[in-house]
This record gives C-alpha cells, structure tokens and sequence, in this order.
C-alpha cells in the first residue's frame, strides 16, 4: 500500500514512484507488438480482401486496408498491455521504484510488508 509507504532515510510520506520500466515496457511492447502483428495483418488483409471481393473491386480494397489496420492495432495494443505487464513487474521486483519527495532518495518497496 502506497498510503504507508515511507522514505527509510527521512520518514518522509510525499513518495512517488519512477515507473520507468512499465513506461519503457509499454513502447517496446506497443512497437514489438505492431511488428509481430505484421503476419497476422498481412492475413488479415487478406481474409478482408477476400471478403470484400463479394462487394466488387474497391470493397476488396477496403476490405484488405481494414483488415490490416484491424491486425496492426490489435498487435500493439496487446503488446503494449504486455510490455506495461512486464515493465510494472521489474519496477517492484527489480527496480527502485520510489523516489523520496523530500530527500530524493530511491528504493524499492520492502518485499515483505503489508
Ligand atoms: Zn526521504
């Protein structure tokens, strides 16, 4: 609980967590996802094409930009809630995560306190 969390150099309460890794994980994790989706787009593409040729030439087109775009931004969506996933869990596994308002001084939460 982030409300008893307190600096172990001053006592200090105003603590604020850093969260680098889960914003780092989130951009790694959006741009490997959009990336590894590039397949699974592509093959979206294709079943939109080729649905949209029952709906003649420019639904085929349509269709085609619809299912890649779909594919793309599933792929970086899932990978940037994977990437925060696993960045957030080496901020408070790895990390120092909080930051002393007061002092400046960071650390990381004591494993064992609830
Ligand atoms: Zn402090």
């Amino acid at each position: 609980m982030n409300h008893f969390l307190c600096c172990p150099r001053c006592n200090s309460t105003k603590i604020s967590t850093r969260d680098y890794a889960r914003k780092a994980g989130s951009v790694v994790g959006t741009a490997a996802g959009a990336a590894g989706s590039a397949a699974a787009a592509l093959g979206g593409a294709e079943a939109g094409a080729a649905l949209g040729i029952v709906a003649g030439p420019i639904g085929s087109i349509f269709g085609g930009l619809a299912g890649a775009l779909m594919g793309a931004l599933f792929g970086g969506a899932a990978g940037c809630a994977a990437g925060a996933a696993v960045g957030e869990v080496i901020d408070t596994t790895v990390l120092e995560n909080y930051e002393c308002q007061d002092c400046g001084h960071a650390f990381s939460k004591p494993p064992s306190q609830s």
